[in-house]
């Protein structure tokens, strides 16, 4: 799989304008890729997605109520590496349309209530800085006090390094605002996309009650070539995609962009209550929910048997 998701525009017959699949290499026509919601049909490879082109595809259609628009990154340390940190922050600014690395806001997706916040990759590597961090927290208390389920998409490259020890500061910041979520018993589902790594997947990313990846998503905390440098091994095939993470259990499903909404919502209706009716697949006459048949019923049925005596432990507790 290459590294890039930029989109090789080529010249087709007839001024066709068609694109290079970045995996297969295959020609596609753009109309085709956006029907697809950016999945190449013809190997299933997952093109990034933008924040906003993230939201549209997750949020139902009006009523988006953004939170920590008024946020603007600031440079606190005066950092200067190849270039200043505020002409980088200015160019993404300007390249992406967007203030920061991460838009949220409070939404409805298939009409169940939601506080969405999405990583943008294009922004310094959708990097978590002082603003990024604030957003974060900004969304998590907008979702405490609307009482609704905080759903986040991740793809970034970790900490922001142009803001040193105030960027690691946002991991301990975001974990404390988890926990007052937490502490309110207000779900919380991630959804990890191509690619999550570093500061973000060692806090916000993987600390949720549900984590969904995207097909092929690259997880790890460092990059292939870091590890096998260190190491000096050479890592398996395979190696920190979401299908391998799965087996590992360290996420607990794997979704295509096709099912991602429906199963989201699916979700908040399990973990909070809500109309079932509402989320099954339009003209399929499955009589049980997807959570309650096959593999996952079984596993959850064991789940739930599982939890009854720590539940009840913890009934004794509150009481
Ligand atoms: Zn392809």
């Amino acid at each position: 799989m290459l590294d890039s998701g930029e989109a090789r525009v080529v010249d087709g017959p007839a001024d066709v304008c068609v694109e290079a699949c970045p995996h297969c290499e295959r020609l596609v026509l753009p109309e085709v890729l956006k029907a697809s919601l950016n999945v190449c049909p013809l190997c299933g490879y997952h093109r990034p997605l933008s924040a906003l082109e993230r939201i549209a595809q997750l949020a139902d259609l009006g009523g988006w109520d953004e939170v920590g628009s008024d946020l603007q990154p600031l440079d606190p340390l005066g950092f200067r590496d190849l270039r200043p940190y505020r002409d980088r922050i200015r160019a993404a600014q300007a390249s992406t349309g967007l203030r920061e690395a991460f838009v949220g806001g409070r939404c409805n997706i298939l009409q169940q209530p939601a506080a969405l916040g999405v990583f943008d990759f294009r922004f310094l590597g959708g990097s978590m800085g002082s603003v990024v961090g604030e957003a974060i927290i900004r969304l998590v208390n907008r979702a405490v006090a609307d009482r609704v389920t905080l759903v986040m998409v991740t793809s970034s490259g970790g900490a922001r390094m142009q803001e040193g020890i105030l960027s690691l500061m946002q991991m301990a910041k975001t974990v404390v605002a988890l926990e007052d979520l937490r502490a309110s018993r207000l779900p919380f589902i991630s959804v990890l996309a191509d690619p999550t790594t570093g500061g973000v997947l060692a806090s916000v990313a993987t600390l949720a009650d549900v984590i969904i990846a995207e097909p092929g998503a690259f997880l790890s905390f460092a990059g292939p070539r870091v590890i096998e440098q260190t190491t000096r091994e050479k890592l398996p095939e395979g190696f920190g995609r979401a299908e391998e993470s799965l087996s590992y259990g360290q996420v607990d499903m794997v979704v295509p962009r096709s099912e991602l909404k429906r199963r989201i919502a699916a979700l908040i209706v399990l973990l909070q209550g809500g109309e079932e009716t509402r989320i099954r697949k339009v003209g399929s006459d499955e009589k049980r929910p997807w959570w309650r048949s096959g593999t996952l019923g079984r596993t959850a049925a064991r789940a739930e048997e599982l939890a009854r005596p720590a539940r009840s432990w913890l009934r004794r507790g509150d009481s």
